[in-house]
């Protein structure tokens, strides 16, 4: 009946339902059910995905730049998809964190339920402690980007404990290890095939933690609603509206610019001929599977020339991930305002980063963004089981997000194209 109760969709209401039966304060029964069996279940299934973050960025990242330097005969079309991408995503994250700031919708959550929180997670509450303590300077936020012992910050990745930028420093590392190998290619085809299979391993074991996702993520929104009641779902609704918010404007007022600024078809055009790849992507919540029907649509609809559509969407169905972005960086900072965790300029700094290049190594399938968002919060000092309080509404905005990744890939590929008018009979076959 347990097992009913958690594996419904509802089982955030079901966590109200169980609180709200208790009057204000957790009854000592469910207390311990919480304690020790939701909270147990629900962290196994974050361990699941923790397990396998670093190979899965590793490789993603390394390989993502391996795939860009393959293209290295494409010239200028591989470094304007770049510098596109690179713009989109960092325009995205920052209108994110902008909007997290002034709607702050963490502060909705009260003093007591805020102290409730924290105390549920002990452990990650001396953690916050620990990292308040240890707010570096943006100063040596740049230094420690390149890390002296790449196999030490991955060791302290994960839990935070790391001398140097953590997961940061791994991107970094996992960056200049893709574009060595990009540089040779023929020699290191070894290599290059062993984070291939790190790869499809992770994404295995990924897969794995998805089918159990269910009763996991329910566990862990059982655990956080019995314990705030009503009040953690006014936060969520506010922590929606700020996603949805950051989404619509890169939408609607962002893409718009750039493509004025930087193609030859209008906004409007633009939007009606792709509305089918948007469709594929809110009912899939996957840039994957959409990609067939986002190489349809800009081969036939937008008219872009075949080469230069296949090598932009394919590396953008992973490498350009605009409202996965966004999405990771809003996530961070509302959990950090939920758990009273505050972050200096420094920190911000480093979520705006890390978010851009969590972006490029999150894989394009439902919920790819959630091994890495944990990763994330712990390495700003926010507890992973913190994310429990996202899961109740991921799904819906993973659909919205996803829409959002594939439109920014066909912004970019309608950019780099810049002939998006011409006749398809000039392409090259
Ligand atoms: N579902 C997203 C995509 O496939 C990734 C994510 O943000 O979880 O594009």
């Amino acid at each position: 009946m347990v097992a009913n109760v958690l594996l419904r969709p509802g089982a955030p209401v079901d966590g109200v339902a169980a609180w709200d039966l208790n009057g204000d304060r957790v009854h000592d029964g469910l207390d311990w059910f919480c304690q020790n069996v939701t909270t147990v279940i629900g962290r196994l299934f974050l361990r699941l995905m923790f397990m396998v973050v670093l190979p899965l960025v590793v490789s993603a990242l390394a390989l993502a730049v391996v795939e860009i330097g393959d293209v290295r005969k494409l010239g200028r079309i591989g470094l304007r998809t770049l510098l596109f991408s690179g713009i989109l995503s960092a325009s995205a994250v920052l209108l994110g964190l902008t909007l997290v700031n002034l709607i702050r919708p963490g502060d909705a959550l009260s003093a007591e339920a805020r102290q409730a929180l924290v105390e549920r997670n002990a452990a990650g509450s001396a953690d916050v402690g620990q990292k308040a303590s240890k707010a570096k300077s943006v100063r040596d936020i740049v230094i420690d980007m390149i890390p002296e012992n790449p196999l030490q910050e991955m060791a302290g990745a994960i839990d935070g404990s790391s001398k140097g930028n953590g997961m940061l420093a791994v991107m970094f590392a996992s960056l200049f290890l893709g574009a060595a190998l990009a540089a040779k290619p023929a020699e290191c085809r070894g290599v290059i095939s062993l984070l291939e299979g790190l790869n499809s391993v992770a994404m295995t074991i990924i897969g794995w933690a998805m089918t159990l996702a269910p009763l996991g993520a329910g566990c862990l929104i059982f655990s956080i609603v019995a314990t705030l009641g009503y009040e953690v779902l006014v936060t969520l609704a506010w922590f929606a509206v700020t996603v949805l918010l950051g989404l619509l404007l890169q939408l609607v007022v962002v893409y718009p610019l750039v493509l004025t600024l930087f193609s030859r078809v209008t906004p409007l055009a633009f939007f009606s001929k792709i509305s089918e790849a948007m469709q594929v992507a809110f009912g899939t919540s996957s840039s994957n599977a959409t990609l067939p029907t986002a190489l349809r649509v800009a081969e036939q609809n937008l008219q872009l020339p075949r080469e230069t559509a296949r090598f932009v969407l394919t590396v953008g169905a992973t490498g350009n991930q605009n409202g996965t972005a966004l999405y990771e960086g809003v996530v961070v900072l509302f959990l950090a305002q939920v758990f009273g965790v505050e972050l200096s300029l420094g920190q911000q700094v480093m979520v705006v980063l890390m978010s851009i290049l969590a972006g490029i190594g999150t894989a394009g399938v439902p919920g790819g963004s959630l091994p890495l968002i944990v990763v994330l919060m712990r390495s700003v000092g926010v507890p992973g089981e913190g994310i429990g309080i996202i899961m109740g509404v991921d799904r819906i905005l993973d659909m919205c997000r996803t829409v959002l990744n594939v439109t920014g890939d066909l912004v970019v590929a309608t950019c780099v194209s810049g002939d998006a008018e011409e006749p398809a009979t000039e392409r090259p076959a």
